[in-house]
């Protein structure tokens, strides 16, 4: 395991501060916050990025002819690390620059990317990511929302769910069926959705943080034009694994999630509860957070001689989860009753902590991939990959 930069990795980390250090904003807004409005943490967001996307720093992995820096998943993740070291991570435009960007560079037509790219790296469009369904998340090839094709148009009817940000995105990337006499796997199409389109209606769904981060977004008779189709009919399957690929990257490492030494400040301001267990907790919560550190380090070894870490990142995203959660536990029960008496960072994460071990792939499906990956196991049966989808939904 390589913990060092290589030099051209050096030189970049270096240009990377250079530019933060003349250009970053001191901190950015949480939207999830009460400190701030949303329509101010939102145009603080927007102005940051728009700053990161005239300097070639918007999006590090795409092409430079589409704005971006042209480098590869090292350089992603040392441009996260200097985000994070500054509090800087945790961008609301992740979905269109991390998720969507990526997959129309690789499958979309010239004139979608012609359309699409420039607005969505300078953030003046949001994206958000229609995937689930209430039948169909860990199961995702399960969808059952139906695009029918009509002259240059198609027809969409269905429903999503946990849609992030759909509340306030102008564009969604959206799979549907379209045949659904082929495979579950086989039948899928993957489209580019405006989501001004009439027939759309987005409900945002109430969390226990109080916020809306999700919402249910219902499709009746949606017209789509054909030019909005995204790869061949029926390879969405195929181009929505670009996607979920970018995602992983995208979600980042622990550092832009957890500062240990936020939270250590925050415990011994609450000094008065610090006891055995207490301890005892915060320092198995170091131990858990410099294991995963060194997992990292195994991922950019690997990525730095072109493999594909696959089982890492599973067991990375385990980690991460019980990380968030057990962190979100300690600060409260430092906090004591006290937290109870305002919302802050802490109590937010608290109360968030569940949502860490499900979205991006549930805690169990990370557990099969390390199983089949690490232990050898064998795969699930799955009789329903070989049957046509219109055969299960009669089952
Ligand atoms: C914070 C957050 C943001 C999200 N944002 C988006 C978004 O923007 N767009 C979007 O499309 N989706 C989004 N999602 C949805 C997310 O991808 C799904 O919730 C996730 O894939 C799980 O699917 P599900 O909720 O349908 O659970 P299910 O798949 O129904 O799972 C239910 C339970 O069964 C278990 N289970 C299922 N299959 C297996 C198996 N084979 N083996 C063992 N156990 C199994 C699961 O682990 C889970 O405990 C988001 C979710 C969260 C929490």
């Amino acid at each position: 395991m390589d913990f060092h930069d290589s030099p051209s990795e050096a030189a970049f980390r270096a240009d990377a501060k250079a530019f933060l250090d003349a250009h970053a904003p001191e901190k950015l807004g949480d939207y999830w916050s009460d400190d701030q409005s949303q329509e101010e943490v939102f145009a603080q967001h927007r102005a940051f990025q728009q700053t990161l996307a005239a300097h070639g720093f918007g999006a590090i992995t795409w092409p430079e002819a589409f704005g971006g820096r042209g480098l590869g998943p090292i350089e992603q993740i040392i441009w996260n690390e200097e985000l994070a070291r500054r509090g800087l991570s945790g961008s609301l435009f992740t979905v269109g620059i991390g998720m969507a960007g990526p997959t129309i560079i690789a499958h979309g037509t010239d004139e979608q990317k012609q359309r699409y790219l420039a607005p969505l790296l300078s953030a003046d469009e949001i994206w958000c990511q229609l995937f689930s369904e209430p039948g169909a998340g860990s199961d995702l090839a399960g969808l059952a929302t139906r695009a029918v094709r009509d002259d240059d148009d198609w027809v969409v009817n269905g429903q999503k769910i946990w849609s992030s940000g759909a509340h306030y995105s102008d564009f969604g990337i959206l799979i549907a069926r379209t045949d659904p006499s082929v495979p579950k796997h086989q039948g899928i199409t993957y489209f580019l959705l405006d989501m001004k389109t009439p027939g759309i209606e987005v409900r945002p769904t109430i969390e226990m943080t109080g916020d809306s981060h999700f919402n249910e977004v219902f499709f009746s008779d949606v017209r789509v034009p054909d030019a909005m189709r995204i790869g061949e009919v029926g390879a969405g399957w195929g181009i929505t694994q670009t996607t979920l690929m970018h995602e992983r990257m995208a979600m980042g490492g622990i550092e832009g999630m957890l500062s240990f030494d936020d939270l250590r400040e925050f415990v011994l301001a609450h000094g008065g509860r610090i006891d055995g267990v207490l301890r005892d907790e915060m320092a198995r919560l170091y131990g858990w957070l410099k294991s995963l550190q060194l997992l990292n380090a195994r991922v950019v070894t690997k990525l730095g001689r072109g493999e594909m870490p696959t089982a890492e990142s599973s067991v990375m995203k385990l980690a991460i989860a019980r990380i968030m959660t057990k962190a979100a536990d300690v600060a409260l029960r430092a906090a004591g009753p006290e937290a109870l008496a305002r919302r802050g960072y802490w109590q937010n994460q608290f109360l968030f902590s569940p949502a860490w071990h499900i979205a991006g792939g549930t805690d169990e499906i990370q557990k099969n991939v390390a199983a089949e990956r690490v232990l050898g196991l064998p795969r699930d049966a799955d009789p329903s990959r070989e049957l046509p989808f219109e055969d299960l939904q009669r089952q």
